[in-house]
Protein backbone atom coordinates (compact mmCIF):
# COMPACT_ATOMS: atom_id res chain seq x y z
CA UNK A 1 0.00 0.00 0.00
CA UNK A 2 1.18 3.61 -0.67
CA UNK A 3 0.98 5.73 2.53
CA UNK A 4 0.27 9.29 2.51
CA UNK A 5 1.48 11.26 5.67
CA UNK A 6 -1.92 13.33 5.68
CA UNK A 7 -5.16 13.67 7.86
CA UNK A 8 -7.19 13.20 4.35
CA UNK A 9 -5.52 9.94 3.50
CA UNK A 10 -5.90 8.91 6.98
CA UNK A 11 -9.20 9.38 7.08
CA UNK A 12 -10.23 7.77 3.48
CA UNK A 13 -8.65 4.83 5.17
CA UNK A 14 -10.88 4.80 8.25
CA UNK A 15 -13.97 5.27 5.75
CA UNK A 16 -13.30 2.42 3.84
CA UNK A 17 -12.47 -0.07 6.96
CA UNK A 18 -14.48 -2.76 7.15
CA UNK A 19 -14.32 -2.98 11.00
CA UNK A 20 -14.45 0.92 11.56
CA UNK A 21 -17.66 0.52 13.58
CA UNK A 22 -16.05 -1.79 16.26
CA UNK A 23 -14.34 1.01 18.27
CA UNK A 24 -17.91 1.90 19.35
CA UNK A 25 -17.96 -1.11 21.56
CA UNK A 26 -15.07 -0.34 23.76
CA UNK A 27 -14.29 2.64 26.25
CA UNK A 28 -11.11 4.80 25.65
CA UNK A 29 -9.38 6.04 29.39
CA UNK A 30 -10.02 9.88 29.48
CA UNK A 31 -8.38 12.84 31.80
CA UNK A 32 -10.06 16.31 31.28
CA UNK A 33 -12.81 14.95 29.15
CA UNK A 34 -10.24 14.23 26.29
CA UNK A 35 -9.50 11.05 25.03
CA UNK A 36 -6.19 8.92 24.71
CA UNK A 37 -5.28 7.96 21.48
CA UNK A 38 -4.83 4.28 23.17
CA UNK A 39 -2.05 2.15 21.03
CA UNK A 40 -0.97 0.04 24.72
CA UNK A 41 -3.42 -3.21 23.89
CA UNK A 42 -0.26 -4.85 24.09
CA UNK A 43 -0.21 -4.58 28.08
CA UNK A 44 -4.07 -3.95 28.55
CA UNK A 45 -6.94 -4.34 26.23
CA UNK A 46 -9.54 -1.56 26.41
CA UNK A 47 -12.85 -2.68 28.47
CA UNK A 48 -15.75 -3.29 26.20
CA UNK A 49 -18.92 -1.64 26.68
CA UNK A 50 -21.09 -4.61 27.14
CA UNK A 51 -18.47 -5.53 30.53
CA UNK A 52 -20.59 -3.98 32.60
CA UNK A 53 -24.05 -5.73 31.92
CA UNK A 54 -21.92 -9.39 31.43
CA UNK A 55 -20.80 -8.89 35.15
CA UNK A 56 -24.15 -7.39 36.58
CA UNK A 57 -25.71 -10.65 34.99
CA UNK A 58 -23.36 -12.83 36.51
CA UNK A 59 -24.07 -11.22 40.01
CA UNK A 60 -27.90 -11.59 39.33
CA UNK A 61 -27.52 -14.91 38.46
CA UNK A 62 -25.37 -15.68 41.84
CA UNK A 63 -27.92 -13.38 43.73
CA UNK A 64 -30.99 -15.23 42.53
CA UNK A 65 -30.04 -18.60 42.10
CA UNK A 66 -26.81 -19.06 44.89
CA UNK A 67 -25.18 -22.40 45.19
CA UNK A 68 -28.18 -23.49 42.66
CA UNK A 69 -26.52 -21.14 39.81
CA UNK A 70 -23.82 -24.06 39.11
CA UNK A 71 -26.92 -26.01 36.90
CA UNK A 72 -29.83 -23.78 37.28
CA UNK A 73 -30.63 -20.42 35.11
CA UNK A 74 -29.63 -19.77 30.88
CA UNK A 75 -26.42 -20.34 31.61
CA UNK A 76 -25.24 -22.27 34.41
CA UNK A 77 -21.80 -22.07 35.40
CA UNK A 78 -20.93 -25.88 35.53
CA UNK A 79 -20.61 -25.85 31.82
CA UNK A 80 -19.45 -21.85 31.54
CA UNK A 81 -16.24 -22.55 30.59
CA UNK A 82 -17.77 -24.80 27.15
CA UNK A 83 -18.86 -21.46 25.75
CA UNK A 84 -15.78 -19.83 25.44
CA UNK A 85 -13.86 -23.02 24.31
CA UNK A 86 -15.71 -22.94 21.21
CA UNK A 87 -14.85 -19.05 20.91
CA UNK A 88 -11.19 -19.52 21.81
CA UNK A 89 -10.67 -22.31 19.25
CA UNK A 90 -10.46 -20.50 16.15
CA UNK A 91 -8.73 -17.41 17.33
CA UNK A 92 -5.55 -19.51 18.15
CA UNK A 93 -6.21 -22.38 15.36
CA UNK A 94 -6.83 -25.57 17.63
CA UNK A 95 -10.30 -27.51 18.71
CA UNK A 96 -12.79 -26.49 21.51
CA UNK A 97 -11.39 -29.62 22.93
CA UNK A 98 -7.62 -28.55 22.76
CA UNK A 99 -8.35 -25.61 24.45
CA UNK A 100 -9.62 -24.45 28.18
CA UNK A 101 -9.70 -21.34 30.05
CA UNK A 102 -8.66 -21.17 33.41
CA UNK A 103 -5.93 -19.63 35.97
CA UNK A 104 -3.63 -17.26 35.23
CA UNK A 105 -0.78 -17.07 32.70
CA UNK A 106 2.39 -17.93 34.56
CA UNK A 107 0.54 -20.66 36.85
CA UNK A 108 -0.39 -22.28 33.50
CA UNK A 109 2.94 -22.29 32.27
CA UNK A 110 3.82 -24.17 35.40
CA UNK A 111 1.27 -26.69 35.74
CA UNK A 112 1.94 -26.86 31.69
CA UNK A 113 6.10 -27.58 32.00
CA UNK A 114 4.75 -29.66 34.72
CA UNK A 115 2.99 -31.90 32.16
CA UNK A 116 5.75 -31.17 29.64
CA UNK A 117 9.18 -30.71 30.65
CA UNK A 118 9.89 -34.57 31.96
CA UNK A 119 14.01 -34.08 31.81
CA UNK A 120 15.38 -37.77 30.94
CA UNK A 121 19.23 -39.02 31.10
CA UNK A 122 21.00 -36.59 29.35
CA UNK A 123 18.12 -34.91 27.84
CA UNK A 124 17.46 -32.25 30.37
CA UNK A 125 17.66 -28.48 29.08
CA UNK A 126 15.00 -26.31 27.58
CA UNK A 127 15.70 -23.71 25.04
CA UNK A 128 14.18 -20.49 25.26
CA UNK A 129 14.80 -17.25 23.72
CA UNK A 130 17.12 -14.68 25.26
CA UNK A 131 16.00 -12.01 26.97
CA UNK A 132 12.07 -13.49 27.74
CA UNK A 133 9.38 -11.89 29.20
CA UNK A 134 11.13 -12.28 33.22
CA UNK A 135 8.15 -13.92 34.55
CA UNK A 136 8.91 -16.85 32.09
CA UNK A 137 12.41 -16.82 33.25
CA UNK A 138 11.46 -16.71 36.75
CA UNK A 139 8.71 -20.10 35.87
CA UNK A 140 11.67 -21.83 33.90
CA UNK A 141 14.57 -21.51 36.26
CA UNK A 142 12.29 -22.35 38.96
CA UNK A 143 11.04 -25.47 37.21
CA UNK A 144 14.53 -26.15 36.13
CA UNK A 145 15.23 -26.11 40.18
CA UNK A 146 12.54 -27.94 40.94
CA UNK A 147 13.90 -30.93 38.87
CA UNK A 148 17.83 -30.61 41.01
CA UNK A 149 18.99 -29.30 37.85
CA UNK A 150 21.34 -25.53 38.01
CA UNK A 151 19.66 -23.06 35.75
CA UNK A 152 22.89 -22.05 33.97
CA UNK A 153 23.03 -25.49 33.24
CA UNK A 154 20.06 -26.46 32.06
CA UNK A 155 18.81 -23.57 29.90
CA UNK A 156 20.11 -22.44 26.60
CA UNK A 157 19.02 -18.69 25.96
CA UNK A 158 19.59 -17.94 22.09
CA UNK A 159 20.66 -14.31 21.87
CA UNK A 160 20.89 -12.16 18.72
CA UNK A 161 24.19 -12.17 16.82
CA UNK A 162 26.28 -9.15 17.73
CA UNK A 163 25.11 -5.73 16.74
CA UNK A 164 21.44 -6.94 16.47
CA UNK A 165 18.00 -7.04 17.45
CA UNK A 166 16.39 -9.72 16.09
CA UNK A 167 16.89 -13.67 16.67
CA UNK A 168 17.31 -15.01 13.36
CA UNK A 169 15.34 -17.99 12.67
CA UNK A 170 18.62 -20.48 11.24
CA UNK A 171 20.00 -19.35 14.29
CA UNK A 172 17.34 -20.89 16.61
CA UNK A 173 16.99 -23.90 14.67
CA UNK A 174 21.29 -24.22 14.36
CA UNK A 175 20.98 -24.02 18.44
CA UNK A 176 18.51 -26.63 18.38
CA UNK A 177 20.36 -28.55 16.44
CA UNK A 178 23.88 -28.06 17.83
CA UNK A 179 21.95 -29.88 21.63
CA UNK A 180 20.10 -32.22 19.91
CA UNK A 181 20.98 -34.65 22.76
CA UNK A 182 20.37 -32.57 25.83
CA UNK A 183 17.31 -30.37 24.88
CA UNK A 184 13.83 -32.06 26.43
CA UNK A 185 11.79 -28.75 26.00
CA UNK A 186 11.67 -25.92 23.41
CA UNK A 187 9.77 -23.16 24.88
CA UNK A 188 10.28 -19.73 23.42
CA UNK A 189 7.56 -16.91 23.43
CA UNK A 190 5.18 -16.44 20.53
CA UNK A 191 5.77 -12.72 20.09
CA UNK A 192 8.95 -10.81 21.94
CA UNK A 193 7.39 -9.02 24.10
CA UNK A 194 10.30 -6.02 23.95
CA UNK A 195 11.05 -6.59 20.51
CA UNK A 196 7.54 -7.10 18.92
CA UNK A 197 9.39 -9.75 17.07
CA UNK A 198 7.05 -13.15 15.96
CA UNK A 199 8.85 -16.15 16.00
CA UNK A 200 8.79 -18.52 12.77
CA UNK A 201 6.36 -20.73 15.14
CA UNK A 202 6.16 -23.42 12.52
CA UNK A 203 9.73 -24.05 11.40
CA UNK A 204 11.18 -23.74 15.20
CA UNK A 205 8.53 -26.56 15.98
CA UNK A 206 9.67 -28.72 13.59
CA UNK A 207 13.16 -28.32 14.27
CA UNK A 208 12.57 -29.20 17.92
CA UNK A 209 10.19 -32.30 16.51
CA UNK A 210 13.19 -33.50 14.62
CA UNK A 211 15.19 -33.77 17.60
CA UNK A 212 12.60 -35.34 19.43
CA UNK A 213 12.06 -32.75 21.68
CA UNK A 214 8.56 -31.33 23.61
CA UNK A 215 7.68 -27.57 22.08
CA UNK A 216 5.52 -25.41 23.86
CA UNK A 217 4.36 -21.18 23.64
CA UNK A 218 3.75 -18.77 25.42
CA UNK A 219 1.31 -16.72 23.47
CA UNK A 220 0.86 -13.77 25.30
CA UNK A 221 2.01 -11.04 22.31
CA UNK A 222 0.76 -13.62 19.96
CA UNK A 223 -2.96 -15.15 20.50
CA UNK A 224 -5.71 -12.78 19.23
CA UNK A 225 -2.80 -10.75 18.15
CA UNK A 226 -1.39 -13.03 14.92
CA UNK A 227 -2.55 -15.76 13.15
CA UNK A 228 -1.63 -19.14 14.98
CA UNK A 229 -2.42 -22.68 13.85
CA UNK A 230 -1.34 -24.81 17.06
CA UNK A 231 -3.08 -27.79 15.81
CA UNK A 232 -1.83 -28.06 12.16
CA UNK A 233 1.41 -26.85 13.32
CA UNK A 234 1.93 -29.62 15.62
CA UNK A 235 2.51 -27.60 18.81
CA UNK A 236 2.44 -29.72 21.54
CA UNK A 237 0.88 -27.13 24.33
CA UNK A 238 0.85 -23.63 24.39
CA UNK A 239 -1.00 -20.74 26.91
CA UNK A 240 -1.74 -17.05 26.53
CA UNK A 241 -3.49 -14.51 28.75
CA UNK A 242 -6.60 -12.99 27.42
CA UNK A 243 -5.69 -9.13 28.75
CA UNK A 244 -3.82 -8.09 26.32
CA UNK A 245 -5.11 -8.53 22.71
CA UNK A 246 -7.75 -10.07 23.78
CA UNK A 247 -9.64 -7.28 26.28
CA UNK A 248 -10.70 -9.82 29.03
CA UNK A 249 -9.97 -7.23 31.75
CA UNK A 250 -6.91 -6.35 33.93
CA UNK A 251 -5.68 -10.56 35.77
CA UNK A 252 -8.20 -11.83 33.26
CA UNK A 253 -8.50 -15.70 32.81
CA UNK A 254 -5.63 -17.81 30.54
CA UNK A 255 -6.03 -19.92 27.89
CA UNK A 256 -3.93 -23.41 27.16
CA UNK A 257 -3.88 -25.48 24.08
CA UNK A 258 -2.84 -29.43 24.66
CA UNK A 259 -2.52 -31.08 21.28
CA UNK A 260 -5.29 -34.13 20.57
CA UNK A 261 -1.72 -35.57 20.47
CA UNK A 262 -1.03 -36.13 23.79
CA UNK A 263 -5.20 -36.83 25.17
CA UNK A 264 -4.49 -40.46 25.47
CA UNK A 265 -1.07 -39.99 26.98
CA UNK A 266 -1.63 -41.28 31.00
CA UNK A 267 1.74 -41.20 31.72
CA UNK A 268 1.83 -37.30 31.39
CA UNK A 269 2.74 -36.12 35.14
CA UNK A 270 -0.38 -32.94 36.43
CA UNK A 271 -0.82 -31.16 39.27
CA UNK A 272 -4.46 -32.64 39.77
CA UNK A 273 -7.25 -31.03 41.63
CA UNK A 274 -11.21 -31.97 41.21
CA UNK A 275 -12.60 -29.60 38.44
CA UNK A 276 -9.81 -31.63 35.87
CA UNK A 277 -11.52 -35.12 36.69
CA UNK A 278 -13.41 -36.73 34.30
CA UNK A 279 -16.59 -34.78 34.04
CA UNK A 280 -19.84 -36.54 34.23
CA UNK A 281 -18.68 -38.42 37.41
CA UNK A 282 -16.85 -35.70 39.49
CA UNK A 283 -19.49 -35.03 42.03
CA UNK A 284 -18.94 -38.47 42.93
CA UNK A 285 -16.50 -37.72 45.00
CA UNK A 286 -14.19 -40.87 44.53
CA UNK A 287 -10.97 -41.69 45.25
CA UNK A 288 -8.08 -41.85 42.44
CA UNK A 289 -7.93 -39.22 39.64
CA UNK A 290 -8.82 -39.88 36.53
CA UNK A 291 -8.66 -37.07 34.21
CA UNK A 292 -11.37 -35.44 31.83
CA UNK A 293 -10.15 -36.17 28.03
CA UNK A 294 -8.83 -32.67 26.41
CA UNK A 295 -7.62 -29.56 27.56
CA UNK A 296 -10.28 -29.77 30.40
CA UNK A 297 -8.25 -32.37 32.33
CA UNK A 298 -5.43 -29.96 33.37
CA UNK A 299 -8.32 -27.67 35.32
CA UNK A 300 -7.51 -28.03 38.91
CA UNK A 301 -10.12 -25.03 40.93
CA UNK A 302 -13.77 -24.73 39.73
CA UNK A 303 -14.59 -22.34 36.94
CA UNK A 304 -14.01 -18.49 37.66
CA UNK A 305 -16.90 -17.30 36.75
CA UNK A 306 -16.61 -13.45 36.82
CA UNK A 307 -13.34 -13.67 34.79
CA UNK A 308 -15.14 -15.74 32.57
CA UNK A 309 -17.87 -13.62 31.45
CA UNK A 310 -15.69 -11.17 30.63
CA UNK A 311 -13.48 -13.00 28.75
CA UNK A 312 -16.54 -14.60 27.13
CA UNK A 313 -18.02 -11.46 26.24
CA UNK A 314 -14.88 -10.09 24.76
CA UNK A 315 -14.46 -13.38 22.44
CA UNK A 316 -17.44 -12.39 21.00
CA UNK A 317 -16.09 -9.45 19.78
CA UNK A 318 -14.04 -11.59 18.18
CA UNK A 319 -16.44 -13.62 16.66
CA UNK A 320 -18.48 -10.83 15.19
CA UNK A 321 -15.65 -9.34 13.45
CA UNK A 322 -14.98 -12.75 11.83
CA UNK A 323 -12.39 -13.77 13.94
CA UNK A 324 -8.66 -13.44 12.90
CA UNK A 325 -8.44 -13.18 9.31
CA UNK A 326 -9.86 -9.42 9.03
CA UNK A 327 -8.09 -8.38 11.77
CA UNK A 328 -4.85 -9.47 10.59
CA UNK A 329 -5.24 -7.62 7.35
CA UNK A 330 -6.23 -4.52 9.03
CA UNK A 331 -3.75 -4.98 11.50
CA UNK A 332 -0.94 -5.23 9.19
CA UNK A 333 -2.15 -2.19 7.33
CA UNK A 334 -2.30 -0.31 10.49
CA UNK A 335 0.72 -1.40 11.79
CA UNK A 336 2.51 -0.59 8.43
CA UNK A 337 1.15 2.89 8.84
CA UNK A 338 2.85 3.62 12.07
CA UNK A 339 5.58 2.37 10.54
CA UNK A 340 5.71 4.51 7.44
CA UNK A 341 4.63 7.94 9.94
CA UNK A 342 7.74 7.13 12.49
CA UNK A 343 9.61 6.72 9.44
CA UNK A 344 8.43 9.96 8.38
CA UNK A 345 9.30 11.73 11.74
CA UNK A 346 12.36 10.28 11.53
CA UNK A 347 13.22 12.20 8.22
CA UNK A 348 12.11 15.51 9.48
CA UNK A 349 14.57 15.20 12.34
CA UNK A 350 17.58 13.55 10.18
CA UNK A 351 17.05 10.20 10.21
CA UNK A 352 18.82 9.83 13.70
CA UNK A 353 16.45 10.12 15.96
CA UNK A 354 14.25 6.83 16.16
CA UNK A 355 15.52 3.01 15.10
CA UNK A 356 12.09 0.71 14.90
CA UNK A 357 13.78 -2.81 16.23
CA UNK A 358 10.66 -4.78 15.42
CA UNK A 359 11.37 -6.81 12.18
CA UNK A 360 9.95 -4.91 8.78
CA UNK A 361 8.53 -8.41 7.20
CA UNK A 362 4.65 -8.58 8.42
CA UNK A 363 5.34 -12.20 8.81
CA UNK A 364 7.82 -11.43 11.65
CA UNK A 365 5.39 -8.77 13.51
CA UNK A 366 2.14 -8.54 14.94
CA UNK A 367 0.42 -5.32 16.26
CA UNK A 368 3.72 -3.78 17.74
CA UNK A 369 6.11 -1.92 17.01
CA UNK A 370 9.39 -1.52 19.42
CA UNK A 371 11.44 1.99 18.54
CA UNK A 372 14.51 3.42 20.57
CA UNK A 373 15.18 7.02 20.82
CA UNK A 374 18.49 7.58 20.66
CA UNK A 375 18.04 10.69 22.74
CA UNK A 376 15.69 11.37 25.77
CA UNK A 377 13.55 8.24 25.11
CA UNK A 378 11.87 8.48 28.16
CA UNK A 379 11.71 12.08 28.34
CA UNK A 380 9.78 11.98 24.71
CA UNK A 381 7.26 9.03 25.78
CA UNK A 382 6.03 11.06 29.41
CA UNK A 383 5.77 14.24 26.25
CA UNK A 384 3.60 11.91 24.44
CA UNK A 385 1.60 10.74 27.29
CA UNK A 386 0.82 14.67 28.55
CA UNK A 387 -0.22 15.23 24.47
CA UNK A 388 -2.96 12.23 24.91
CA UNK A 389 -1.01 9.20 23.17
CA UNK A 390 -0.73 6.28 25.05
CA UNK A 391 1.68 3.75 24.35
CA UNK A 392 4.21 2.54 26.69
CA UNK A 393 7.76 2.53 28.15
CA UNK A 394 9.81 -1.07 28.59
CA UNK A 395 12.87 -0.19 30.27
CA UNK A 396 16.15 -0.17 29.29
CA UNK A 397 15.43 1.96 26.17
CA UNK A 398 12.15 1.32 24.01
CA UNK A 399 8.87 2.62 23.37
CA UNK A 400 6.30 0.39 22.36
CA UNK A 401 3.20 1.43 20.28
CA UNK A 402 0.58 -1.37 19.64
CA UNK A 403 -2.45 -0.19 17.05
CA UNK A 404 -5.44 -2.81 17.88
CA UNK A 405 -7.51 -3.21 14.81
CA UNK A 406 -10.49 -3.79 16.99
CA UNK A 407 -10.39 -0.11 18.38
CA UNK A 408 -7.47 2.16 16.71
CA UNK A 409 -7.71 3.86 13.57
CA UNK A 410 -5.66 5.33 10.54
CA UNK A 411 -6.59 8.95 12.28
CA UNK A 412 -5.39 7.66 15.37
CA UNK A 413 -1.92 6.44 13.93
CA UNK A 414 -1.65 10.17 11.67
CA UNK A 415 -2.10 11.99 15.11
CA UNK A 416 0.35 10.10 16.91
CA UNK A 417 3.19 11.14 14.29
CA UNK A 418 2.40 14.69 14.62
CA UNK A 419 2.63 14.36 18.08
CA UNK A 420 5.95 12.73 18.09
CA UNK A 421 7.33 14.60 15.70
CA UNK A 422 6.56 17.67 17.59
CA UNK A 423 7.18 16.49 21.02
CA UNK A 424 10.62 15.22 19.77
CA UNK A 425 11.38 18.85 18.49
CA UNK A 426 10.15 20.29 22.03
CA UNK A 427 12.53 17.73 23.72
CA UNK A 428 15.33 17.15 21.68
CA UNK A 429 16.30 21.02 21.32
CA UNK A 430 15.91 22.14 24.88
C1 LIG B 1 2.24 -10.50 29.92
C2 LIG B 1 3.08 -11.70 30.01
C3 LIG B 1 3.06 -12.50 31.17
C4 LIG B 1 2.22 -12.12 32.36
O1 LIG B 1 1.94 -13.22 33.13
P1 LIG B 1 0.74 -13.22 34.19
O2 LIG B 1 0.89 -14.52 34.82
O3 LIG B 1 -0.52 -13.03 33.42
O4 LIG B 1 0.97 -12.07 35.12
C5 LIG B 1 3.84 -13.64 31.18
N1 LIG B 1 4.61 -13.97 30.12
C6 LIG B 1 4.65 -13.22 29.00
C7 LIG B 1 5.50 -13.63 27.84
C8 LIG B 1 3.90 -12.05 28.93
O5 LIG B 1 3.96 -11.29 27.84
Amino acid sequence: MNFENNLAFAKAQDEADILKDFRGQFLFPNHNNKNFIYLCGNSLGLQPKVANDVLKRQLDNWANHAVEGWFEGEEPWMFYHKELKKLMAPIVGASPAEVCPMNTLTVNLHLLMVSFYQPKGKKIKIIMEGGAFPSDQYAIESQVRFHGFDPKEAIIEVFPREGEEILRTEDIVARIKENSEEIALVLFGGINYYTGQWYDMETITKAGHDIGAIVGWDLAHAAGNVPVKLHDWGIDFACWCSYKYQNSGPGGVSGIFVHEKHFSNTKLNRFAGWWGYQENKRFKMEKGFIPEVGADGWQISCTQVMPMALYHASLQIFEQAGFITPLRNKSIALTGYLEFVINQVNKELNFQQYKIITPKDSKGRGAQLSIIAKEKGKEIFDGLVADYILGDWREPDVIRLSPIPLYNSFEDIYLTGQSLLKVSRKIINT
